[in-house]
């Protein structure tokens, strides 16, 4: 089967913000940033040209078929001028919302491994960013005295909607049922979040780079393909049944699951993210890592009034 993905829109994510924050009013500065760096995300997106020819439908079904992701993010052409313009954006607004990172932020964009050097060589940085060479990022973090979450949060936003703008070209090309792999069929990347489709309740996983969404066995952890349900198994709080944690006990990673058909929304992954970050400190308080991409806000344990403990302990349940 063909995923005929829709693309995300700001509206719908401001609006499933709206959804959570009429219970959750502690998360509204967090969810306010977020949704200022989408809104940055949806006013490149279509602005973006990345030079990069889409195959041949036979040549992405062939691939598809070896079990190998279409898309070589490496080839993709970032004009050094225009990241740097959605960096220095994305900055701004978290130089606004925390004033005491701004000398990091402001050596951040004006570091000159962001440049074109005055031999044509194309920025360092990119290269970097398109190899997701992560031991880079966090020297350079170091050496500007920048926080490293908040430099893979601003420096992986930035690039998003470069890879997100060519990989959208290639959905609905392909059919992912045979694909399963715990990797982006397109980019190759991990997933952020697993979900329970709203229109056939099938399981599906979304890259946290491109956003492209593939099916995905819902009893098999994302992160080492372990399926015995005495070591994968989901934790949850019963007064939130739609919102669920995967622990894995074969690697000690966890992912975290929307059932969009139990709420019956067009869920968006980002929003889901930051209104489930108590099963991040429930996964994390028993032992286990986060198998896809960090929060940084969990990492900087931000805000800092939740989780509210009630005193009850989530539900523990086997995946029979
Ligand atoms: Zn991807
Ligand atoms: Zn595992």
């Amino acid at each position: 089967m063909k995923i005929n993905q829709k693309g995300w829109t700001i509206d719908n994510v401001r609006q499933e913000m709206d959804f959570y924050l009429a219970d959750k009013p502690e998360l509204k500065e967090l969810m306010n940033l977020y949704a200022s760096i989408l809104a940055i995300e949806a006013e490149y997106l279509p602005l973006i040209d990345t030079k990069m020819e889409i195959e041949e439908v036979n040549e992405i079904e062939r691939k598809i078929a070896e079990g190998a992701n279409v898309l070589n993010p490496t080839k993709i052409v970032i004009e050094p001028a225009q990241f740097k313009e959605v960096l220095t954006k994305m900055a701004t607004v978290v130089a606004a919302q925390n004033p005491a990172l701004k000398p990091g932020l402001d050596r951040l964009i004006s570091y000159p491994d962001l440049d074109v050097d005055t031999e044509g060589v194309p920025p360092v940085f990119l290269d970097a960013l398109l190899k997701f060479n992560t031991q880079y990022f966090t020297k350079i973090a170091e050496l500007i005295e920048l926080d490293t979450d908040i430099m893979f949060f601003l420096t992986y936003h930035a690039m998003n909607p470069f890879i997100e703008s060519v990989a959208r070209q290639y959905r609905g090309l392909y059919d992912d049922s045979a694909w399963g792999k715990t990797t982006c069929p397109v980019c190759g990347r991990k997933p952020s979040h697993m979900y329970k489709r709203r229109e056939d309740g099938e399981t599906a996983l979304e890259c946290q780079i491109c956003r492209t969404q593939w099916t995905y066995p819902a009893d098999t952890c994302v992160v080492c393909g372990n399926a015995d349900p005495e070591t994968y198994k989901f934790l949850y709080d019963e007064a939130d049944p739609a919102h669920a944690v995967y622990v894995c006990d074969g690697c000690k990673k966890y992912i975290k699951s929307t059932d969009a058909q139990a709420l019956d929304r067009d869920i968006d992954v980002e929003v889901e993210d930051l209104a489930t970050l108590v099963l991040d400190y429930v996964a994390k308080e028993q032992g286990y890592e986060p198998g896809g991409r960090v929060t940084f806000a969990v990492s900087l344990d931000y805000p800092e009034d939740i989780p509210e403990d009630d005193g009850e302990e989530p539900v523990e349940f086997s995946l029979e």
